[in-house]
């Protein structure tokens, strides 16, 4: 019974990870800010993800690194961009580093964003609740509903007559995106929960 347990809270933690890593690759944002530091910032990063903290020394053998210092070098650089953290720790008189991901960090990066997005969009739907908007079917320029009346719904660009938009598609499709944000937020919610450090 008891081992059932622990196999059933490492996959689960497993998942996690993945999960995590995932969302991380979907920001395509995220992504580029990790992978312009160097070609191997994101491998370091994925193994840190799914090994937690790791001595410095563990890194080198278990990625196979040649050079310490060179795994060093880019460590530091993910460290100037908040992706990872590192503790020291004394050993004799050799001071070890820890390394970890900063999974924190990126999460309210995320977060953030995802908030960014949400209220950009809300508002949107909210002023087309309010506005009707008409279209000149010749060089389709877009008009709300007082400036056409002001041209007496002639484009005036075109002297045409109008068309109104319906504009049920178009809302629509932003209530599809705000549903996915939102999705995404109490996603990125839920992991910052569990993750502890
Ligand atoms: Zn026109």
């Amino acid at each position: 019974m008891k081992s059932k347990d622990t196999t059933k809270k490492s996959s689960n933690k497993e998942n996690l990870e993945q999960k995590v890593i995932k969302l991380v690759k979907e920001d395509q944002e995220i992504l580029r800010y990790i992978e312009e530091i160097d070609p191997d910032a994101m491998r370091i990063f994925e193994y840190l993800v799914k090994n937690g903290k790791v001595l410095e020394s563990k890194i080198v053998s278990d990625l196979k690194y040649e050079k310490a210092n060179y795994l060093r070098k880019i460590l530091y650089k993910m460290y100037e961009k908040n992706i990872v953290g590192y503790k020291e720790r004394k050993k004799g008189k050799i001071l070890e580093y820890i390394w970890f991901a900063n999974l924190n960090y990126l999460l309210e990066v995320m977060i953030k964003k995802v908030k960014e997005e949400i209220f950009k969009i809300e508002r949107e739907i909210d002023l087309e609740k309010i506005d009707n908007y008409y279209r000149c079917p010749q060089c389709l320029r877009t008009y709300n509903e007082s400036t056409a009346l002001e041209n007496n719904f002639l484009c005036i660009y075109c002297n045409i007559p109008l068309k109104y938009i319906d504009s049920k598609e178009i809302m629509n499709e932003r209530e599809r995106i705000l549903e996915q944000l939102n999705k995404r937020q109490k996603e990125l919610l839920e992991f910052k929960k569990k993750i502890t450090f």
